[in-house]
């Protein structure tokens, strides 16, 4: 294999049922590629043992590096700041889980030196999801693709790679606070390949990505990319307008024919509900603004409160 140096990123949010045994893999991969490499482990506030374990896993391989966060920044942010530490030729994210085999990594490698900026990861059998998880998954990127400015692959997931070129446009021109790297990257235009891998079981711990974190993931997704929620207003006043109309032709007959108690119920069911599409743009329209405060404050992504072997 050509020598470019190969970072591996691992984000880690209380992983120590799983850590020893996804480095033990990991570095069997990266010790079988025989490239120049390094490991980096991002632990983004874990409340368990995994940074006693990763300081130990540190010690004595310079090749195995660490960042602790001081808090819980989240997924996106560990990966960010794995991202700016990093120094090899072609950056992989991946997962401490082993839901995503470490095995890809030499494919990915592959398809890097075949050219490719951007390998995306696509699960292709992902039985382990539930048909439900499934099918709202699909939904999601149909709608997400309707109005978004550029095209998300279906079935990806934050098991990626990029060149470092790519890492260098993230690094210094996509620093949002509110993220979506695989939208960044995506939007950029590089040429990117996307390869099939089967996911594994979790091999221990739990999910970390309950409804409420999938959801926001999916409203940062929609408001970096579309303003079409904004405009949406539009067309709910065209809507309230034309219904109004019909309101109000109702009462005029009502009227001529005597029937007030009529006239009251439509009258409330009318109100009722030109009030709660009011309050659901009104809702968007604070998403959005959440945002430009976020953006405006400026605040870093996430702070290291230490580092091993950087
Ligand atoms: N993770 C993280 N910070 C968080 C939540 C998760 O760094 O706040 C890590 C976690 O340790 C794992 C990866 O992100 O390595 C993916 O999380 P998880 O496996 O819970 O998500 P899933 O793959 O089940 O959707």
């Amino acid at each position: 294999m050509e020598n470019k140096k190969l970072s591996i990123i691992v984000s880690v949010y209380n992983e120590q049922e799983v850590l020893r045994h996804f480095h033990s893999e990991m570095t069997k991969v990266l010790d079988g590629m025989n490239v120049d490499h390094e490991l980096i482990y991002v632990n983004d506030g874990s409340s368990d043992f995994s940074q006693s374990i990763l300081a130990d896993l540190a010690k004595d391989q310079p090749t195995v590096k660490v960042i602790n966060f001081s808090r819980n920044f989240g997924h996106e942010a560990a990966m960010v700041a794995g991202i700016d530490n990093s120094t090899g030729d072609f950056v992989v994210c991946i997962d401490a889980d082993l839901e995503k085999p470490p095995a890809e990594v030499i494919r990915m490698y592959q398809a890097y030196l075949d050219g490719n900026e951007v390998v995306n990861m696509v699960y292709s059998n992902n039985k382990i999801r539930g048909a439900v998880r499934q099918y709202m998954t699909k939904l999601y990127y149909k709608f997400l693709n309707k109005i978004s400015r550029i095209q998300f692959v279906e079935s990806s997931s934050d098991f990626f790679g990029i060149s470092r070129t790519v890492a260098d446009i993230l690094k210094e021109s996509y620093r949002e606070r509110k993220r979506y790297i695989r939208g960044f990257i995506q939007s950029m235009g590089f040429r990117s390949i996307s390869l099939e891998y089967i996911p594994n079981e979790r091999y221990a711990g739990t999910s970390k990505y309950n409804f409420k974190a999938l959801l926001n993931l999916a409203i940062v997704a929609i408001t970096n990319f579309s303003d079409k929620p904004l405009r949406l207003g539009f067309y709910l006043a065209a809507f309230c307008f034309f219904l109004a109309g019909i309101a109000g032709m109702i009462t005029i007959k009502d009227l001529i024919i005597g029937n007030g108690a009529m006239i009251l119920d439509f009258a409330m069911l009318m109100f009722l509900f030109i009030f709660s599409l009011m309050f659901f743009f009104l809702g968007i329209l604070g998403i959005y603004l959440g945002d430009i405060q976020q953006e405006c404050k400026g605040n870093p992504i996430y702070h290291i409160k230490d580092t091993y072997n950087f």
